[in-house]
């Protein structure tokens, strides 16, 4: 299909507003030498535009999206609507406090709710993503070890289980990421984690459970090791889907953590944004927090403060879409919610692992991961094609390829917001793909065939992205 640019008429769509009678005069240095290439189009066609655009892709109103470590579940339509109320968009951040007393209200809430939430005595909503709620947290472990003159510890323990945002951060941080393995049962390997603790540890990150969804029988040791050792606990709450409500991270030993709101607090993520990965601590550490805060009606800023990581208070609507979840489904839904999506999970993990064998054979938490590698190996069908194949009974597919300790996983994550007839459909279509495997793989490798787009050039799409729009190629034609 055409680009926007390339379905723009000089002069068209352009008639809305009346000639601009005000003369502005700027200074020379800020101006454009020649204006934008802006697209020009009416409404009409630019409607459609989007329309066949959005029609082309898949989203989480499209059907089952059961992408795993990614939560895609049902974001309430209430959200939306307390997000849109002019009293929370028509605001600006250098207000005085005392005049957005409401948007006030709502920070120091929601803070207290998943500060209550986590077991964390304080929280900031600056990061705008969990990948930046990661950083947060490390340059508070960072500032924590400054503080104490105990400069030395200059290594992040992380599993290799791991969200691959997690060694990043670690790196962006400035330490030195020191990998562990896991064991056959996908826990921490608690001899490989006593091997590399030592004056040099400034603190382990963990997600638990982890991404094979696993809760770590051996949590409670694995924290107090590392605090013996004296480095701190990060926890990568990103997806808290299975715990919330029920296990509170600061309970089990953790000192920080950050949460994925455009994850387990339902609201809207892919395409980019905008996202919210707030960053809780205990006491002892809040007087790094970063940046603006807005505390008990008040903008603060914390004593010892390591700089702001974002402009101003962080995503503020996705916060209020947050809070109104958290509302919505008060003290008794919360815990709830976790629980109907350890159930979904583990319902879809029963009705499949007799034809897809799971990585690891036992209860699983809010996700589980299938290994096609014996089915890769006997029919030359890959966790690749299986994926594609789902496109064609309208299922997303799930996470594939990761975690990394897996091959030829594929990771499903269906949420509590699934129904049982919607869980079975997706069962049925995941047996229906077992048998075409057996029967014609090569069919399965050949598909999707009913998507607006078949197979794309993966690899090249990799090697030799396209990310910018070249004019002069237009002008050429
Ligand atoms: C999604 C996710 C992240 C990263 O969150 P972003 O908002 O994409 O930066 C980190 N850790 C885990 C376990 C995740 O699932």
């Amino acid at each position: 299909m055409k680009l926007i640019f390339e379905r723009s008429v000089p002069g068209r769509g352009q008639d809305i507003f009346p000639e601009c009678d005000v003369e502005v005069k700027l200074p020379e240095s800020p101006l454009r030498e020649k204006a934008p290439n802006l697209p020009e189009i009416s409404e009409n066609e630019l409607g459609r535009h989007y329309t066949k655009l959005a029609r082309a892709s898949r989203g989480v109103n499209d059907g089952f999206y059961p992408l795993g470590s990614c939560t895609m579940k049902h974001n309430p339509r209430i959200n939306e609507v307390m997000a849109s109320l002019p009293g929370f968009t028509r605001i600006h951040p250098l207000q005085p406090a005392d005049t957005v007393k409401g948007c006030t209200e709502v920070v120091d809430t929601l803070r207290k709710t998943l500060c209550e939430i986590t077991g964390m005595d304080d929280m900031t909503f600056q990061p705008a993503a969990g990948a930046q709620g990661e950083f947060t947290g490390l340059l508070l472990i960072k500032a924590y070890h400054k503080s104490r003159g105990d400069e030395g510890r200059k290594e992040i323990i992380i599993p290799d289980s791991a969200h691959g945002t997690n060694p990043a951060s670690a790196a962006m941080a400035g330490y030195d990421v020191v990998v562990i393995k896991s064991n056959e049962k996908g826990m921490i390997d608690l001899d490989d984690l006593k091997a590399h603790l030592g004056p040099q540890t400034a603190g382990l990150m963990l997600t638990n459970p982890n991404t094979v969804g696993l809760f770590d029988e051996n949590i409670l040791e694995i924290t107090r090791l590392v605090h013996e050792a004296g480095g701190l606990c990060y926890y990568d709450g990103a997806n808290l889907n299975a715990v919330i409500g029920i296990v509170r991270p600061g309970d089990i030993g953790f000192d920080v953590i950050h949460l994925n709101l455009h994850k387990t607090f339902s609201t809207p993520h892919g395409g980019g944004g905008p996202g919210s990965g707030p960053c809780g601590c205990k006491d002892f550490l809040a007087q790094f927090l970063p940046g603006k805060r807005v505390v008990n009606g008040e903008y603060t800023q914390a004593e010892n403060s390591i700089g702001c990581v974002t402009g101003f208070y962080g995503n503020f609507l996705v916060m209020v879409r947050a809070l109104t979840f958290l509302l919505t489904n008060g003290s008794d839904g919360v815990p709830e919610l976790a629980k109907n999506a350890v159930l979904n999970a583990n319902y879809m993990q029963e009705k499949l692992k007799d034809l897809y064998p799971v990585a690891y054979d036992t209860t699983c938490m809010h996700e589980f991961v299938m290994s096609l590698e014996s089915i890769h190996k006997e029919k030359n069908v890959s966790a690749l094609d299986v994926a594609k194949a789902l496109l064609d009974f309208g299922i997303h597919p799930p996470t594939m390829y990761f975690p990394l300790i897996v091959d030829e996983a594929l990771m499903v994550e269906p949420t509590e917001t699934e129904s049982r007839e919607v869980l079975d459909n997706a069962i049925e279509a995941f047996r229906a793909i077992y048998k075409k495997i057996i029967d014609s793989p090569a069919a399965v490798a050949a598909s999707p065939v009913t998507t607006p787009i078949k197979r794309l050039d993966e690899v090249g799409a990799a090697r030799h992205p396209i990310l910018k729009y070249d004019f002069s190629q237009e002008k050429a034609e």
